[in-house]
């Protein structure tokens, strides 16, 4: 089965054939029509099997055209977070969609100036998105779909309380993808 038979927008499935994407792999067949219908997900799926993809063109789908903060997607590490915000920025690479990475160890300049420009999708460590909201730069109660990336290590990197703490900042009736090793 190919990307077109997966009910991607036009926009979103050019940035696909543009990546030099011709088929989806197993995870993006099975995750793409739940994300899609704005259902919760919880999915085993190491890096490499082609995760990324499975939860950014559908959630790139859903959002449309550019508005406020809808997406948030939390990563273990910078390395992580910084190469998933690649893919949704090239995947979104066709429609106006704002996509920031937001981690540590660079300074909150350039992050900073993203944030109030107004961005879509933002993909982020736990501690670096805390400092944002705390300091009453971001607030996540726009947030309607929120992805838990790489949960496991995650957890083994003492990130719980952090978590939950984002976790509750967001709306209640937001949509859920998880992923786990
Ligand atoms: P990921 O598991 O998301 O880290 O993706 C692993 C690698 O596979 C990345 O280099 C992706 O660009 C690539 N990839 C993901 N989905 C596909 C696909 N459907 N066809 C070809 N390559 C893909």
């Amino acid at each position: 089965m190919a990307f077109k038979a997966l009910n991607l927008s036009e926009n979103v499935l050019r940035g696909v054939q543009a990546a030099g994407y011709t088929d989806p792999t197993p995870i993006q067949l099975r995750a793409i029509p739940v994300v899609l219908g704005g259902g919760d997900l919880i999915a085993s799926a190491q890096t490499g099997t082609g995760k990324t993809a499975a939860f950014a063109l559908p959630v790139l789908t859903r959002l449309g055209q550019h508005g406020r903060a809808r997406v948030l997607v939390l990563e273990p590490t910078r390395e992580l977070a910084a190469q998933v915000e690649t893919a949704f920025r090239d995947f979104a690479r066709f429609t106006d969609l704002r996509t920031v990475a937001l981690f540590g160890g660079v300074g909150y300049g350039a992050q900073r100036a993203e944030l109030k420009r107004g961005v879509d999708v933002i993909s982020a460590t736990p501690g670096r998105l805390v400092d944002y909201i705390k300091g009453g730069e971001l607030s996540l109660n726009t947030i309607e779909i929120l992805v838990l990336d790489e949960v496991d290590r995650m957890l083994d990197m003492g990130f719980l309380p952090v978590v939950k703490d984002i976790i509750a900042r967001c709306p209640k009736g937001r949509q859920t993808l998880f992923f786990s090793a």
